[in-house]
């Protein structure tokens, strides 16, 4: 079986409740959408066809067991990521998405990252397929500025997401863009009950690719 790969690394996952910690990316290529600020635009040509086996073999050669599958919309080949996850059944997992395809492989992995697209991502809006029922979904949005937080509030009403399950990101590709908004951010999060994040990967290294 082939996936469509755009890259693999090791570093920390930069976002999120699970930021911090050692991660192995599997990046897929291809996306459903087109985000004005994606940084990853890199890999949204569904291209770079690899066997499963191959691939297998460059994650195991990595001295770490905890596995982030990303995009592009890694949800775009399920099938091949159940397939990926069941040769490595020692590996913890999370998955990204932005929440537009439902997930049917909640069972193999710890943990499904939502980030629900805003308007200030240029998208069309679009019906969340990852609901809260989803145990293992958390929701990270980003925010651009400050306009945004009205529609987050409106949208984690009419999904019915706990405070608890929301993560607010600053959007921002340098470590000044993402310092200038986290101090009003992070004062937002305290008032409504959610958590923050910041972009760990940004900060350190300040948006390169592969890192
Ligand atoms: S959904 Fe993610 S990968 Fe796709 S365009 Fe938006 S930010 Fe980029």
């Amino acid at each position: 079986m082939n996936i469509l790969l755009n890259e693999i690394f090791h570093s920390i996952q930069g976002e999120g409740p699970a930021a911090g910690g050692p991660a192995i990316f599997v990046r897929l290529s291809g996306c459903n959408l087109q985000c004005m600020w994606c940084d990853t635009k890199y890999a949204w040509a569904p291209e770079g066809a690899r066997e499963l086996d191959e691939i297998v073999r460059a994650i195991r050669k990595y001295p770490c067991k905890h596995l982030v599958i990303t995009g592009g919309e890694p949800l775009l080949q399920q099938t091949a990521i159940a397939a990926l996850l069941k040769a490595l059944p020692e590996y913890t997992t999370e998955i990204e998405t932005n929440g537009s395809i439902a997930c049917r492989i909640t069972g193999l992995i710890e943990q499904l990252n939502c980030s629900p697209k805003l308007k200030n991502s240029g998208n069309k809006p679009y019906e969340l397929k990852i609901l809260p029922l989803n145990k293992k979904a958390i929701y990270k949005f980003v925010v651009g500025g400050r306009e945004d937080i009205k529609e987050i509030k409106n949208f984690i009403k009419k999904y019915k997401i706990p405070q608890g399950r929301v993560w607010l990101m600053p959007e921002g590709v340098t470590k000044k863009a993402i310092e200038k908004k986290s101090k009003w951010l992070v004062e937002v999060c305290k008032k409504e009950g959610y958590n923050f994040t910041t972009r760990l990967q940004v900060l350190l290294y300040g948006n390169k690719r592969g890192v």
